[in-house]
């Protein structure tokens, strides 16, 4: 098998494995307990906590731990906005964010809130100028992805931070397929909050992070004991989260020849297939984009055949998000780079990590290109 999706999730590292999995059997204490076993628990979960908030050029402090990715942007979006229940308030996000961020939003218009989605430009970026021209008198949170998680385009979000310090306006960053890749530091990015997921970077899946920048105010999501520092309540997820401290750092001792070795392989991928097929196209950007993503479309065949016929090579590739495949409607974001929806259905995501070699990216090519030329013959 050769699994090209990392952009939906990774396989966990050894070492990240190997550190979680006494807290699932030995020492499985309730960190919350006061006796040894407990207090080991919340050693752990105290020292992940640090491993997280070093990464990010973050204080141990600001980082909360969640389920998820998406329970930390549901988190910022809802509750950021519950803080101004009496206000009629504005929002700035963009027509490209996970369905967390986008769903969240439709939540809160549904509740009275506007919301501006900023359109991107054809390779998938904000426009800092957008979102000048956006802000409003009432405009209290902006809410941009660091990295799009289908085409991989990174966003400019030091300048949309720099734009917005010193304005009464929070700062939210999905930084979801970004953290563990790319460098991320959340005073370059002058965010005020910024949410990553432990099973995007060979964690394990069920814990996420927020970051809030100290001196924030965020109410609970959830209810319940004093966890978190009583900001998200429940019986920590310890090995989950220990298996996030461990791999963060492991992804950040190895990020740059990661990333070069991942932009290599994805070249040799477009290059190859471009050989055979002249008419493949990259939808994103080629530049500012993550190492291990590229989103290729192909005239006049669906991505969905040809994921398929990957398939049943043992090849995993995507079409579109994990979130949204399944539903026969074409990626929010391929629309919102202006292609037809007969171009947004022929894309499909490959996107490498840790344990993919450069020698599968030279079968991905081939596998591709045999499928594409099957698919021709029997239209
Ligand atoms: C995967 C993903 C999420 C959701 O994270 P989960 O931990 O799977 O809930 C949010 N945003 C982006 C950009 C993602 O890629």
């Amino acid at each position: 098998m050769i699994y090209a999706d990392n952009a939906a999730t990774t396989r966990i590292s050894d070492r990240a494995f190997e550190q979680m999995l006494p807290f699932l059997r030995e020492q499985y204490g309730n960190a919350s307990s006061q006796y040894s076993l407990g207090v080991k628990a919340k050693r752990a979960v105290e020292h992940a906590r640090k491993q997280v908030a070093a990464a990010i050029g973050a204080e141990p402090s600001e980082i909360t731990f969640t389920s998820g990715g998406s329970e930390a942007n549901s988190w910022v979006l809802r509750c950021v906005a519950e803080t101004y229940h009496n206000e009629s308030i504005h929002i700035i996000t963009s027509t490209i964010e996970h369905h967390s961020v986008l769903n969240a939003c439709r939540a809160l218009e549904q509740s009275g809130v506007e919301v501006t989605f900023l359109p991107v430009d054809n390779t998938g970026r904000v426009l800092v100028e957008d979102v000048k021209a956006a802000i409003k008198h009432n405009t209290k949170l902006v809410s941009i992805m660091l990295a799009n998680n289908e085409i991989g385009t990174i966003q400019p979000i030091t300048q949309i931070g720099a734009f917005l310090k010193g304005q009464d306006i929070l700062f939210h960053t999905d930084a979801v397929q970004a953290v563990g890749h790319i460098p991320v530091d959340v005073d370059d990015l002058r965010v005020d909050f910024l949410t990553a997921s432990a099973h995007k970077f060979n964690g394990a899946k069920g814990t996420g992070i927020l970051y809030k920048r100290s001196g924030l105010n965020l109410p609970p999501l959830l209810f319940g004991g004093e966890q978190e520092r009583g900001l998200r309540a429940g019986t920590e997820n310890v090995a989950g989260i220990v298996s996030a401290g461990f791999a963060i750092e492991e992804s950040i001792s190895e990020m740059a020849e990661e990333a070069k070795r991942l932009r290599s392989m994805v070249e040799v991928t477009v290059e190859g297939i471009k050989e055979k097929i002249p008419s493949v196209r990259v939808n994103g950007d080629t530049k500012s984009c993550l190492p291990g993503t590229v989103n290729l479309g192909f005239n006049g065949i669906s991505g969905e055949s040809l994921m398929h016929l990957l398939d049943l090579k043992g090849i995993c590739v995507s079409t579109s998000s994990a979130c949204t495949s399944g539903k026969d409607e074409p990626s929010h974001v391929l629309l919102a780079l202006g292609l037809s929806e007969q171009q947004a259905k022929s894309a499909i995501r490959i996107s490498y990590g840790r344990y993919n070699t450069a020698d599968e990216a030279k079968v991905i090519v081939k596998a591709v290109c045999d499928a594409y030329a099957k698919i021709i013959d029997n239209l």
